[in-house]
């Protein structure tokens, strides 16, 4: 399902199969260290006109996000606030108690999204069952997976009373996950792209500067706008206050359809994170 960019800018929402709206654009956490580096990303990210925040109780920066969402002074139902349950706090009460220290970690009484961060073989279907309570109680107003591969969807949807609003997952221009996308699409299952930047290792790819110097644009613009294109919400991270203000600037732009052609090309399934398939 390639989108046509032109239309997106970065207070486009879209729906989750629930009717809630997430922006299109997140802002990612992942080694955001606690404390002042991320208190200024943060702010930093809200003062380029990021809403959606992607953080997890393993990343340590929970608190650093409800601190600088207050302190942001935006109203709390502008922000999408995701966090994750770690996989030593899976299983049914456990999952329980992980979602009650985020809320009290971030001081907030709901989040915006609440994710499994990885299908543990022994313990996904009870966490889940978690999930499923939380998103009743309406201390989360959806919830949804991470690192789930086609199997660990399909298993999930077999029996889930709902669909999961998105799957989180590592994706990028080289590692196009394009029967995940058609799977997840077909199931009205958002898939929320992380490491879209490959962490900067693909940065110097003669393809990838050639394109960028067509569009007068820099290899992260390009990335991020390509995952926009794919379809995905994206989440880029970073700590420096002009590659943040960089990485939102990249609505003024669209990649052509020829240039999508070519770039779907690039995909060579390299990753930066785990490999979640042998997962059983
Ligand atoms: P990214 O692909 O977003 O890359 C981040 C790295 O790229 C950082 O080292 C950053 O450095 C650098 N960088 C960022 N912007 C630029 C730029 N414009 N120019 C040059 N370098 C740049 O990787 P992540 O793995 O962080 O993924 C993004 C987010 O996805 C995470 O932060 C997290 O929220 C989520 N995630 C989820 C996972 C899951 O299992 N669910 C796993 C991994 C990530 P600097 O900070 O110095 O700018």
């Amino acid at each position: 399902m390639l989108r046509k960019g032109i239309e997106l800018d970065i207070n486009t929402k879209i729906e989750l199969n629930n009717g809630v709206e997430i922006p299109v654009l997140g802002f990612g956490t992942y080694l955001l260290n606690p404390g002042d580096e991320a208190l200024a990303a943060l702010d930093c990210a809200f003062g380029a006109g990021y809403r959606h925040i992607d953080t997890a109780a393993l990343y340590g920066n929970e608190a650093e996000v409800g601190e600088a969402a207050r302190n942001s002074g935006i109203p709390r139902q502008e922000l999408f606030i995701t966090t994750k349950v770690w996989n030593s706090d899976q299983g049914y009460s456990s999952t329980l108690k992980a979602f009650d220290r985020s809320l009290a970690n971030m001081k907030m009484d709901y989040v915006d999204l609440y994710l499994i961060h990885w299908p543990l073989p022994a313990r996904r279907k009870e966490t889940w069952e978690a999930l499923l309570r939380l998103y009743d109680e309406k201390l989360c107003r959806s919830i949804g997976v991470s690192n789930y591969t086609i199997k660990h969807l399909h298993e999930l949807l077999k029996t889930s009373p709902i669909v999961p609003a998105v799957n989180q997952v590592e994706f990028s221009l080289y590692l196009f996950q394009k029967d995940l996308l058609d799977y997840c699409s077909s199931n009205e299952i958002i898939i929320e792209s992380y490491s879209p930047l490959t962490r900067g290792k693909k940065f110097g790819d003669r393809r990838l500067l050639e394109i960028a110097e067509k569009y007068g644009k820099t290899p992260a613009q390009i990335l991020i706008r390509w995952a926009l294109q794919a379809g995905t919400v994206t989440l880029p991270k970073s700590s420096n206050p002009k590659r943040i203000r960089e990485n939102a600037d990249v609505f003024s732009f669209n990649i052509l359809d020829e240039d999508m052609d070519i770039m779907a090309q690039f995909n060579e399934g390299y990753r930066v994170a785990w490999d979640p398939s042998s997962l059983d």
